[in-house]
């Protein structure tokens, strides 16, 4: 039955259309990239099904993306012959956005937030972005292997709601109609298409053809002939040296399913015992659902250049799931499977050297301090988890931490260990920091003053995390790290002669003092201790050695422990 119906958008659909109208109007070409990236992704996910069903190809196995215009109708077409959607599917995927967290993330941004394309681009409203500069949209569609009476024909304004309806439909695949708006006509036009196609679209693996229709000279013969326009080859396959900047960035996009430019991107190709060519990417900005459960993490996996699927999260550990990219194996099997590939011995190599890579490629990013701290003030917090996860790494990942500092005074994370180091004084035993609950906190502690007197460095700590890095996080270049709060404090060589004689006597002379504080304080305290760290507060509360912290306490109280 041709049932039609007519359905409202989620909310935060609604929304998101009109952030995207107004915020991407400038960059409104994309729209063009966007259809041609779900085109490819669907031609990719039918080659994954026919690997074991070849019936699925209905007898047309040549994948391609089709884009035609009508100047007159000021439509253009963008067709392919990919695993198409059925009628479940499309309510689902042209109505709805699965991502959990948007609603919740859309109510909190601000009337600025709200223009800004980068903030938009990440909840990959790819498709959505059609009616920028459409004012109807009409996308016919069928599943791969189901009858032609199948098909769905949805239709929108764009406005809040959308119609759906049985058709029938002889090929398999989607072709997306976009209805041009007055001041988009530009777009039905050869060259600008073109030009957009291999602006944006060369590095997608299937070809996108367009038509060049030719007329005999009396006129009454029209033959048209299919050209490709695009490379339409594989971006990893090509040698690094081939392949431009802009054509890196533009795959980013694609596979990231991001609108800003990626940081930096490392790709290789792996020969000898375990094949496989990767391309990983830093992006700019760290997604919205970063620290939820389910946010989408993972690379691309794909067996000699057949896709198999997206997020696979086994080839990079939890503290990495910012880096985005592809890894192309020529070892796998075409039907592995994410069961499969949790318990496969060949994958956790590739997670250990896919690991090295990517902290080779921080490590080569941080040599750029602006560029390494926009890296560090989107992801920190999330490499900070890399001490605990990953020991055999600790000493790279360490290379990599940037922390607040007494040096500089200000909550900016911008100094390293390594400069630290530089900077310690003779016969400094160790790498000292504070923690508490706010920088403010920290950087007025009187367990500073003594530092502050000799003028010695001490790293500010305030992250919710610090405390977790910490304990996994113990030694840096063969120093310690040292917590000023903690225990007995030895400043080592620093003090001098005079000064732990006078100490000592001190000490001694306060000892009543000590004595009626223990007895006034009773059972609420372990120990009471004469101290040389004031110079200015009488008194401070400090922490046995090996007693869990402040902050994890409240952590494992929180969690109800
Ligand atoms: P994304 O590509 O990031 O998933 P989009 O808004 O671009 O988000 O697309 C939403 C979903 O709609 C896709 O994930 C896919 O399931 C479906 N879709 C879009 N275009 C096509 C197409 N040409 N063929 C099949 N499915 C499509
Ligand atoms: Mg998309």
């Amino acid at each position: 039955s041709a049932q039609e119906q007519t359905l409202g958008f989620q909310t935060e659909v609604k929304q998101l259309l009109h952030l995207m109208i107004n915020s991407l109007y400038s960059n409104r070409e994309i729209f063009l990239r966007e259809l041609i990236s779900n085109s490819a992704d669907a031609c990719d996910k039918l080659r994954y099904r026919a690997l074991e069903s070849d019936a699925l190809y209905e007898g047309d196995p040549e994948l391609r993306v089709e884009i035609e215009f009508d100047h007159d109708a000021r439509t253009v077409t963008i067709r392919d012959n990919g695993i198409g959607m059925n009628r479940e599917d499309v309510i689902a995927n042209l109505g709805t956005i699965a991502r959990s967290g948007t609603a919740e993330f859309l109510k909190q941004m601000s009337g600025e937030q709200q223009k800004d394309a980068r903030l938009i681009g990440q909840f990959g409203v790819g498709f959505y972005s059609g009616f920028i500069v459409a004012d109807e949209v009409v996308v016919r569609t069928r599943l791969a292997g189901t009858a032609q009476d199948q098909g769905v024909e949805w239709r929108s304004k764009g406005e809040g709601e959308f119609t759906i309806v049985d058709i029938e439909r002889a090929a398999h695949g989607t072709e997306i109609v976009l209805h041009l708006k007055e001041d988009a006509l530009e777009f039905a036009d050869e060259h600008r298409l073109k030009g957009l196609v291999r602006k944006y679209s060369d590095h997608i693996e299937v070809p996108v053809r367009m038509p060049t229709v030719q007329e005999s000279e009396d006129d009454t013969e029209v033959t048209v002939t299919w050209e490709t326009v695009n490379e339409a080859q594989a971006l990893w396959v090509r040698p690094r040296t081939e392949v431009t900047d802009d054509e890196y960035k533009a795959f980013y996009k694609h596979v990231a399913h991001d609108f800003s430019d990626p940081l930096t991107w490392s790709h290789n190709k792996v020969e000898g015992k375990l094949e496989y060519t990767s391309l990983l990417y830093v992006p700019s900005r760290a997604p919205f659902d970063l620290y939820q459960r389910e946010g989408a993490r993972g690379l691309k996996l794909y067996v000699q250049r057949v896709f198999i699927i997206d997020d696979a999260e086994q080839f990079l550990p939890l503290y990495l799931r910012f880096v985005k990219g592809v890894v192309d194996s020529n070892d796998l099997s075409l039907n592995v499977s994410r069961e499969i590939l949790q318990q496969d011995p060949q994958v956790e190599k590739m997670k250990g050297a896919l690991t090295k890579r990517a902290l080779d490629m921080l490590s080569k990013l941080s040599k750029d301090s602006d560029a390494y701290q926009n890296f560090w003030n989107q992801f920190g917090g999330v490499l900070k988890e890399g001490p605990a996860e990953d020991h055999s790494n600790r000493e790279k990942i360490g290379g990599l931490l940037r922390f607040a500092s007494t040096h500089t005074d200000t909550s900016a994370q911008n100094q390293s260990l390594a400069d630290y180091v530089s900077r310690m004084k003779e016969g400094q035993q160790g790498i000292y920091y504070i923690i508490a609950d706010s920088f403010n906190a920290a950087r007025h502690s009187p367990h500073l003053e003594i530092f502050r007197k000799k003028g010695i460095e001490v790293l500010l700590l305030s992250d919710r995390i610090d405390e977790w890095l910490m304990t996994h996080f113990t030694e840096f270049d063969g120093k310690s790290l040292i917590d000023i709060t903690r225990g007995d404090l030895d400043l080592g060589d620093i003090d001098s002669e005079e000064e732990k004689q006078a100490q000592q006597e001190s000490a001694k002379a306060k000892e009543g003092l000590a004595e009626r504080f223990r007895e006034a304080l009773g059972d609420q305290v372990q120990e009471v201790r004469v101290t040389h760290r004031l110079t200015e507060s009488p008194a401070c509360v400090v922490l046995p050695e090996n007693e869990m912290g402040y902050q994890m306490r409240r952590l494992m109280e929180a969690a109800g422990q």
